[in-house]
């Protein structure tokens, strides 16, 4: 599992970081210091927790296979 993180558009309200601090470090302004990582197999779920509760929906998480899994892609769920 991969992130990667739209890192301009970051702004700045610490949501990534209050869920999992050393997966999504902020710089000295309190913005996402990283532009995206591989995810330790026993971190994914913090990884995810913290991809969700991005309100800007900047992070972006995709599968072993390069499928984004996060956000939602539109198109790809039909009711
Ligand atoms: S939650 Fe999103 S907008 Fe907020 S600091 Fe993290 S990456 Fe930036």
């Amino acid at each position: 599992m991969k992130i990667r993180i739209e890192r301009a558009q970051c702004v700045g309200n610490a949501r990534c970081f209050a869920i999992a601090e050393d997966l999504y470090p902020l710089d000295d302004e309190g913005y996402i210091a990283t532009d995206g990582f591989e995810v330790p197999a026993d971190r994914e779920r913090d990884a995810k927790n913290g991809a969700r509760a991005c309100p800007e929906r900047i992070i972006f998480v995709n599968d072993e296979t390069g499928q984004q899994v996060w956000p939602p892609v539109e198109g790809l769920t039909r009711t």
